[in-house]
């Protein structure tokens, strides 16, 4: 397979480029580069440019404040996004539930959410797990209990990433329990964090960061015109949007980026007296993820084309899924070899802009990587676990 851009392809490139060249904000690509986690603040700032430029909302049609790019240059977008190391947008709201509002939701939650996710105004978190239903989601216990013009709100969400940021959560909640199968009863709500009851705990991760959280509902009121959607049809549009979120986790273009990183890293980096990359051991392996890279952006493009034409991505997200973060721990595990004990010292003081770079133990950035390594197994548990995805495959590609 090979791609020919056209010339306005060509062009739609070069205008990407220079506009990142120009208005990447400098402080955002230093934290990026020296592996300093982002604050919410830089996150927003970085989505507002986007958006100003209206280049957020790259999967949305126009009607409703998208792109309405063709599968190519969303591809040359996301690669021109990896090529400066650019921060990923916070998927929740633009590539989450923004898609489930335009294409399920009433005209009046279109006209409240989705200027709101445009701009950066609201962010949203997702609300899907809970301690006990994560792989067997349909298991799940929150409750949503219909008292006249609101739905009474009791359980537990967890693993809800970035949820102490979060102004909104949208929540799959079991509304009947009276039902023959379990995915059904189960319905997709829109709940202000602001809401009395709603109480947020820290969930600390293997690396020390603050990522995830344990959300607590209790008595919590919920409007009706909250509902997305029929109530009790909530899994058919959690399913879709899995199925979206991924499509998104594969992160073929970052993973390229990172393939060139680690490449000048290992030529830089001696090991018994010559550069790691002269390692043949080395290099061969550095080969064959480029080599299962490569086959994984052309399985992404044929499926952006797919869904270009009007198809919800189907169980080659899943494909997609595996062979990404696959990917992606492949290249942690690469980097740490590539950095050696560089790596091992972790001081959470250091991910400060204004820590001097000579004060930092090993090489200053390496440090990050064994922050990124070990944060970086959560890709094969998130978004379904990995052994989910080849169950879907198995029964749905393979019919087993
Ligand atoms: C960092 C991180 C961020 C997350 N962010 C969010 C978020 O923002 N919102 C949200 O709703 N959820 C989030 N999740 C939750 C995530 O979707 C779940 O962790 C995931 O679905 C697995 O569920 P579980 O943790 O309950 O594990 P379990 O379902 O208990 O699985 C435990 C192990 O058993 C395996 N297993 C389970 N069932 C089967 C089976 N039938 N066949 C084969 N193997 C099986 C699993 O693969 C896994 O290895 C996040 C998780 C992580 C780690």
């Amino acid at each position: 397979m090979h791609i020919d851009l056209t010339k306005n392809e060509i062009e739609f490139q070069a205008e990407v480029r220079q506009f990142f060249a120009k208005n990447y904000p400098e402080d955002i690509r230093r934290k990026q580069n020296e592996g300093i986690p982002l604050s919410r603040a830089d996150f927003i700032r970085w989505q507002k440019i986007l958006n100003a430029q209206g280049w957020f909302a790259v999967n949305w049609p126009r009607e409703y404040g998208g792109t309405g790019w063709t599968p190519v240059q969303k591809y040359l977008f996301a690669q021109e996004m990896a090529a400066i190391d650019a921060p990923r947008v916070v998927a929740f709201g633009v590539n989450m539930v923004g898609p489930i509002i335009y294409t399920y939701g009433t005209d009046e939650q279109k006209q409240k959410f989705l200027p709101d996710i445009l701009s950066s105004a609201v962010w949203w978190c997702q609300g899907y797990s809970e301690p006990g239903s994560g792989s067997d989601l349909a298991s799940l216990k929150t409750k949503a209990d219909r008292d006249g013009d609101v739905y009474i709100v009791n359980g537990t969400k967890t693993w809800t990433t970035l949820g102490q940021h979060a102004d909104w959560i949208f929540c799959l909640v079991r509304t009947s329990s009276d039902v023959a199968r379990r995915q059904e009863g189960i319905s997709f709500l829109l709940i202000d964090m602001e809401s009395p009851g709603v109480t947020v705990r820290p969930i600390i991760t293997i690396e020390g960061g603050h990522e995830v959280n344990e959300i607590h509902f209790q008595n919590v009121r919920v409007p009706v015109k909250n509902l997305v959607g029929e109530e009790g049809k909530g899994w058919t549009y959690g399913k879709v949007l899995l199925q979206h979120e991924r499509t998104n986790i594969a992160g073929v273009a970052i993973s390229q980026y990172r393939i060139n990183r680690l490449k000048e890293k290992a030529s830089e980096s001696v090991h018994g007296g010559r550069p790691l990359i002269d390692d043949r051991n080395f290099a061969r392996k550095v080969a064959q993820t480029e080599i299962e890279l490569k086959a994984l952006e052309y399985t992404e493009l044929r499926t952006l084309a797919s869904v270009a034409v009007g198809n919800a991505p189907g169980p080659e997200s899943s494909l997609l899924k595996i062979r990404g973060t696959e990917i992606q721990q492949a290249l942690d595990a690469l980097m740490m070899e590539a950095a050696g004990y560089y790596a091992l010292p972790y001081i959470p003081a250091q991910y400060d802009l204004d820590f001097p770079i000579e004060d930092r133990i090993g090489h200053g950035k390496e440090t990050n990587t064994s922050l990124q390594y070990f944060n970086n197994r959560k890709a094969s548990i998130y978004g379904g676990s990995n052994e989910i995805q080849k169950n879907i495959i198995a029964k749905h590609v393979l019919g087993l």
